[in-house]
């Protein structure tokens, strides 16, 4: 099976907070956290916890503060990690339509509104924490010598555009969430929540790897900005763990940088480094992207997954808009400019200013998932190519229920989805899986880039499969190539019978 794919190189999983609000069409709307407990009830009924793994490979949970999260099973090609990520609010869209209509009766029926943005109306922000593999003898300091420019500018690359109020008056700003920031690097993630967050949960061999944990990027709605978000980051560190490093000086205030490139959001706020350097946020970014595009020309990095190359073509593409003072030629990609058209449309209709509160309406409308039976406004604005649209739409459905085939998370699915089969109870972490009941099961996967695990296709191989359900039985005999048994097991497995809420 993995010689079908390229040797990766990387493991990277998204973790998006969705917000969660709910309007009742009559009485009085329950609490959010009501509402959270409400939406996850399949959930808790399918896998008697509010955190659970997922066939997919991905974890389901309510975290606190009642925002669910979907963390995405380990990726290492970029259109898993896309399509991973839209399949998880899928998944939560199915669970809000459940929640709706089993409250169809209730005193208080209505809408579960679940959005993909950063910021909440009390002002709580909540986030989208990307994990990139990374080894461990990448001294820490090295990294966040580079890493810190990088992602102090990178909001011209993906930020999500919020409309900020300063004394009461709107503006439009790159990154609802760089105000959020207090910190550059530090082992906090709430009350002082760093860019880089040093918690050292490798979920890999600690003697090897480490998690780099980025928090400080927006929630993207546009697959285009999600994707340049992550592969720009990814070249970066590529770049890096070659020998690579910035040579532009350590940014004198990182925080305030941040939160000036945002607000400003021009491209030309000028990023002052401690040597006296002064540099506009664009012209940082193009330090960037020259050291890593020349680098993954030479690394293969392209070669190796086909969307890299989109990326570095959007990459430049979206450094000339700033740079030209025009950003129409990344309307349909980048969030910031998609929103912004949207809003000043709205405001241009209507004939009011961005303090009407249309225009607040209309920023959730674009962060918004669908809701039953209609699509969403980003489905919409991709339907009228308003929006560009990455993955395919069988794709999505497919990762709904199936886990990226080139990590470990292949093998986690197919453990879960075939305890399921036989309703044997489990648990799962990113490291590990054995069956509850069972002593003796336990499958440790320590190596995120192995797909195939001999002990989980033992697992498999000795559960008390359906095996009429599973057609000829031939795959769940005992293992010599787990590949193709875990594959035909996992593919023969009924859809219905795997995701919470699915059926
Ligand atoms: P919190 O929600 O408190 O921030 P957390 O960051 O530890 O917790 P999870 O929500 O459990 O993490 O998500 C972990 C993420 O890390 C997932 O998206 C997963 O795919 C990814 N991941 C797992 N193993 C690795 C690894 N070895 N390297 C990089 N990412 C990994
Ligand atoms: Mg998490
Ligand atoms: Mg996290």
């Amino acid at each position: 099976m993995s010689q079908q794919y390229p040797a990766a190189n990387r493991i990277v999983g998204l973790e998006t907070e969705y917000g969660l609000a709910y309007s009742a069409r009559s009485g009085r709307a329950p609490e959010v956290d009501e509402v959270a407990k409400h939406l996850f009830q399949p959930v808790i009924e399918w896998g008697r916890a509010t955190s659970v793994f997922l066939p997919n490979g991905s974890r389901l949970y309510l975290d606190v503060g009642s925002h669910p999260e979907v963390a995405t099973a380990e990726c290492s090609m970029l259109g898993e990690v896309l399509e991973q990520d839209r399949a998880g609010a899928r998944t939560l869209e199915q669970l809000a339509q459940i929640a709706e209509d089993s409250w169809e009766d209730s005193p208080h029926p209505g809408t579960v509104h679940l959005l993909r943005n950063n910021v909440d109306s009390a002002g709580n922000a909540f986030g989208c924490h990307e994990n990139y593999m990374i080894p461990r003898k990448l001294a820490a300091a090295r990294l966040a010598h580079t890493l810190i420019p990088f992602l102090v500018t990178r909001p011209l690359l993906c930020g999500s555009g919020h409309i900020r109020l300063f004394d009461d008056k709107p503006r439009y700003v790159l990154s609802p969430r760089a105000r959020h920031m207090w910190e550059a690097v530090s082992s906090g993630s709430t009350r002082s929540r760093p860019m880089i967050n040093t918690r050292d949960e490798p979920h890999a061999d600690a003697a090897k790897h480490r998690r780099l944990h980025v928090i400080v990027g927006d929630t993207n709605v546009s697959e285009a900005s999600t994707l340049l978000k992550v592969a720009s980051t990814w070249l970066v560190l590529d770049w890096l763990e070659a020998g690579g490093g910035s040579d532009l000086g350590e940014i004198a205030h990182p925080v305030d940088a941040l939160r000036a490139v945002s607000d400003d959001a021009d491209g030309y706020t000028l990023v002052n480094f401690d040597n006296g350097r002064r540099l506009s946020a664009v012209d940082v970014q193009e330090y960037f992207y020259a050291q890593a595009a020349a680098h993954a020309q030479r690394s293969g990095a392209v070669e190796r997954d086909p969307l890299m190359a989109t990326a570095l073509t959007l990459w430049r593409r979206t450094l000339d808009a700033w740079q030209a003072e025009d950003l129409s030629t990344v309307a349909t990609t980048l969030d910031f400019e998609a929103k912004r058209r949207l809003l000043e449309r709205n405001a241009a209709r209507r004939g009011v200013d961005w303090s009407h509160a249309s225009m607040r309406r209309l920023e959730l409308a674009y962060h918004e998932l669908a809701q039953p039976g209609s699509s969403s406004l980003q489905e919409k604005l991709e339907a009228a190519g308003l929006l560009e649209r990455i993955t395919a739409p069988d794709a999505v459905e497919h990762a709904r229920t199936n886990p990226p085939r080139t990590t470990r998370a292949f093998s986690r699915g197919a453990l879960i989805a075939a305890a399921k089969t036989c309703g044997a109870g489990y648990k799962a972490d990113w490291m590990s899986f054995r069956l509850t009941d069972i002593a003796e099961t336990k499958v440790l996967m320590p190596d995120p880039l192995e797909a195939t695990s001999q002990a989980a296709a033992e697992l498999i191989g000795a559960l008390p499969l359906n095996r009429e359900s599973l057609g000829s039985g031939e795959h769940v005999r005992g293992v010599e190539n787990t590949a193709t048994d875990i594959d035909t097991v996992f593919a023969s497995l009924p859809a219905r019978n795997m995701v919470p809420g699915g059926l």
